[in-house]
């Protein structure tokens, strides 16, 4: 079995659920104790919080290269990183290592081709709505269209993120909001909806939506398993 480096901590609400998810995965397909090889990093979030809002993604950049070399000399075979929104870094992040980087949304889009979609409805954080590198890679790499909410709703969602979500806050009201959103998505158009912040799956379940979701903690921490599993 590969040793799976997992940077986490982003926040540490989702990491749990990773952390969750590849021992179950793991159990679940080899049997008995089996459970997974994982090193982790998980970082404080505050720090790592004020960076992204006062855009300094190369300080951001340099801070998690550092940690995936570190993974990489504990013996990683791969890294993932536990969080949407800092594959904005993961070109940088790619550049510093000689092992391979599971990028969340390739992850992500295999599992929405397999479902033979093309059109896609992606909720996260204002940062993976509005800038290229989740968007773009999904159109460029995968040809999948993305469809995100507007710019009103985007700044509801992105504050829920960061003011309930991440702290482990899970409010009704909440979850009625996001479930109105993504109904103006499907209105737009969408086959399904990328449960694109790793934090939204504690809110959001497919019971909750007509339309399929991806939950991207799932996925990606599922795809690990696979590579761990593989080769
Ligand atoms: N975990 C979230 C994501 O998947 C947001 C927290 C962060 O900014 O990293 O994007």
């Amino acid at each position: 079995m590969k040793k799976i480096g997992l940077i986490g901590g982003m926040s540490w609400e989702s990491t749990a659920e990773y952390y969750r998810i590849m021992n179950q995965e793991v159990k679940r397909r080899l049997g008995g104790s089996h459970s997974a090889e994982i090193i982790m990093y998980s970082v404080d979030f505050e720090p790592i919080h004020r960076l992204q809002f006062s855009g300094q993604w190369d300080k951001l950049a340099e801070m998690l290269s550092d940690i995936a070399r570190k993974l990489e000399g504990a013996g990683a075979d791969f890294i993932v990183i536990a969080t949407n929104t800092m594959h904005k870094v993961a070109p940088q992040i790619e550049k510093s290592i000689s092992i391979p980087l599971l990028h969340i949304a390739d992850a992500t889009a295999e599992k929405i081709k397999e479902k033979g979609l093309s059109r896609v409805g992606l909720l996260g954080t204002k940062f993976t709505m509005e800038m290229d590198f989740y968007r773009k890679r999904l159109l460029e790499k995968h040809g999948i269209e993305v469809i995100v909410p507007e710019k009103e709703e985007r700044s509801y969602i992105n504050d829920a993120i960061y003011n309930e979500l991440v702290l482990g806050i899970i409010r009704e009201e909440t979850r009625n909001n996001f479930k109105r959103i993504i109904k103006g998505l499907a209105e737009k158009g969408a086959q399904g909806i990328i449960l694109g912040c790793t934090e939204i799956p504690l809110l959001i379940k497919q019971k909750d939506v007509e339309l399929p979701i991806f939950d991207t903690t799932e996925i990606h921490a599922g795809k690990a398993v696979d590579l761990a599993l593989t080769g």
